[in-house]
């Protein structure tokens, strides 16, 4: 049994994820007096957690780092009684207006609310040596990685603003850091661009695209062979480090065939809501966001979320299975 949960209760709201979004919907259902468990995953504090300076969060003029930040968060939602389950739910039985079930393992927690806030993890390229050179030199955390190659060539792959960022981290530890995009075009902002771009080790490669990862005798990454996208010309490329930074895919492995998404899929919540297909299952943050995926929107839509789910609570009869399981053992209704 987890601590500071009652398997009996139907709890009022269960929300999935531990980010931006989570943490704000845990905020507002708190203060709401509903309170909130929240399932916020084995690594808590959602991509933030692997971020380091955040400028753009409005309320922060000096900025400040990701995980900090998110320690923030959480530790606002938990001053207002939200109780915290750091570890990632299995599998979830949601029904259109019933009693929903989440486990962990073989223990099961119902509500009579749940706000699916479980974010996007990163995109892989699929190529040959990215799986298994995983923790060798091929990575997806500029900022978690980075400094492993201190004095070594590394490259980057992608022209986003999460390569700019990582390419403007690691550079502080590379000799020399190539950025590779597939495209003559970056995407990133200008603004990004233009800080990696003024760094001296930074060298920009375009339109390659990555074919193989390969590794040396000693089993780590040794080099990368591109080809060009134009010429179909291949290159080999020498590298300690190789980061992919080509953007992320929404986290909703654990609701697919239960609550609708779409074809990449992100779920689909109601236009100007977060009300999905099931009544009384909400989503919020990059789990739902093809556009903003922003620290800041996400929080927006925690919020809303939350207000979704306490206007259902008001105006919805509570589930039939929430007075009676079973066998007519009476469950606790949270109040
Ligand atoms: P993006 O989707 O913006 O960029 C992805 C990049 O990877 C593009 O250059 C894309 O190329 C390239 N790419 C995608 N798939 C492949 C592939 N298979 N092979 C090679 N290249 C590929 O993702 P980001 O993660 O960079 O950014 C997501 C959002 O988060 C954005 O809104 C961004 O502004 C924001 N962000 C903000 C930060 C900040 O403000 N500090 C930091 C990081 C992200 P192509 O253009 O050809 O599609």
């Amino acid at each position: 049994m987890t601590d500071m949960t009652d398997s009996k209760k139907v709890e009022n709201v269960i929300i999935i994820g531990g980010g931006p979004a989570g943490y704000t919907a845990a905020l507002y259902t708190a203060r709401a007096n509903l309170e909130p468990l929240v399932f916020e995953g084995f690594q808590w504090g959602g991509q933030l957690q692997n971020t380091t300076d955040v400028e753009n969060y409005p309320g922060y003029p000096e900025g400040i780092m990701g995980p900090e930040m998110m320690s923030q968060f959480r530790a606002q939602a938990e001053r207002f009684g939200t109780r915290f389950v750091t570890d990632d739910v299995d599998r979830v039985e949601l029904s259109d207006g019933g009693v929903q079930k989440v486990f962990l393992g073989d223990e099961e927690h119902r509500a009579k609310t749940v706000i699916l806030a479980t974010g996007a993890e990163p995109k892989r390229l699929g190529i040959p040596g990215e799986m298994e050179l995983g923790g060798r030199g091929v990575s997806t955390c500029g900022v978690c990685d980075g400094a492993f190659f201190k004095d070594q060539p590394v490259i980057v792959i992608g022209g986003g603003d999460s390569a700019m960022e990582d390419s403007i981290f690691i550079s502080k530890y590379a000799s020399q850091l190539t950025v590779v995009n597939r495209r003559d075009e970056f995407r990133a902002s200008k603004i990004m661009f233009e800080r990696a771009r003024e760094k001296d080790n930074i060298e920009l490669k375009t339109p390659y695209i990555p074919e193989e990862f390969v590794a040396g005798e000693n089993g780590k990454l040794e080099k990368i062979r591109l080809r060009h996208a134009e010429t179909g010309e291949t290159e080999e490329i020498e590298a300690g480090g190789a980061f992919v930074a080509i953007g992320h895919t929404p986290r909703s492995e654990v609701v697919k065939g239960i609550v609708e998404t779409d074809e990449d899929g992100y779920i689909v919540t109601e236009p100007g809501s977060t009300r999905t297909n099931l009544g009384g299952v909400f989503a919020v943050g990059d789990v739902v966001d093809h556009t903003y995926r922003q620290a800041v929107t996400a929080a927006g839509t925690g919020c809303m979320g939350a207000l979704d789910a306490e206007r259902f609570l008001r105006d919805s009869p509570p589930p039939v299975e929430a007075h009676w399981m079973p066998g007519g053992e009476p469950v606790e209704l949270a109040p």
